[in-house]
């Protein structure tokens, strides 16, 4: 299989920021981040993103959204469109995060719907999947992201190579606790298979990465896994000095 050439580092910064924190966070990023030979992205609320466009704007950094609706326009109050998320220059739209499965009930089929509506603007979408430690502990891991990227790839089977997945194990999100190295690149690797069996050998340009308490001391020992391609960053992508770190570290 050929792997892609570039890893990506995408930033989510969840519901944190304002005009000033992320005037100073972009900058601090744009004033060290030179060329990087990692993707950067850098997925922020939707509020703010007509005010990122502008700061991001001819610079490496990439602009995303944290979310993106299935519809594509009308009675859908509080949602945003795949084509307006496009209209502000949007890249890269983060779709199934835990945080929305968990709280405001996205199925495994919304999730599915939403990336094919990203994906129909032209926007790529960056497919969450993790299980939770009850799952884990009880030996459902592989079945739980298996099944929720089934979802996505017998909705999208036809430009399934166009995705980003991110693996997040849920017991590892914004807990401090991250997978060990060996634990992460297991279960990228069942989804890689089910990914190969999905697009054949294109599979090897999917970028599958990993999200959960990834760090400046962490990230260089997960991204050298072999189909590690990539990080979600949440708390850290917050603070200019480790997220630059972790951009460093993905060769
Ligand atoms: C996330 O929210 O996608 C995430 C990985 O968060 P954290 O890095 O804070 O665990």
């Amino acid at each position: 299989m050929t792997h892609p050439k570039k890893k990506l580092i995408a930033g989510n910064w969840k519901m944190n920021g304002s005009l000033a924190a992320n005037a100073a966070l972009v900058a601090a990023l744009r004033e060290s981040v030179g060329t990087p030979s990692c993707d950067v992205a850098v997925c922020v609320p939707a509020p703010y993103l007509a005010q990122v466009q502008g700061l991001v704007d001819g610079s490496p950094l990439a602009l995303g959204a944290q979310d993106v609706s299935a519809h594509a326009q009308g009675a859908y109050t509080g949602e945003q469109s795949a084509a307006m998320l496009k209209d502000f220059g949007v890249r890269y739209a983060i779709v199934g995060h835990s945080e929305r499965r968990q709280y405001h009930g996205e199925s495994d089929d919304t999730v599915a719907a939403k990336a094919a509506a990203a994906l129909a603007a032209g926007i790529t979408p960056i497919v969450c999947v993790g299980e939770t430690l009850s799952e884990r502990e009880a030996g459902h891991t592989q079945e739980v992201v298996r099944r929720q990227l089934a979802a996505v790839i017998h909705a999208n089977g036809h430009c399934i190579s166009e995705i980003v997945v991110a693996y997040e194990p849920v017991w590892a999100i914004g807990t401090g606790k991250t997978a060990t190295p060996e634990q992460a690149q297991a279960v990228h690797a069942v989804l890689r298979t089910q990914l190969h069996h999905a697009a054949g050998d294109l599979a090897g340009r999917i970028r599958i990465l990993y999200g959960g308490s990834m760090n400046a001391a962490n990230a260089a020992s997960l991204l050298a896994q072999a189909d590690i391609d990539g990080g979600l960053i949440g708390g850290a992508s917050l603070k200019a000095p480790d997220f630059l770190q972790i951009i460093a570290a993905a060769r």
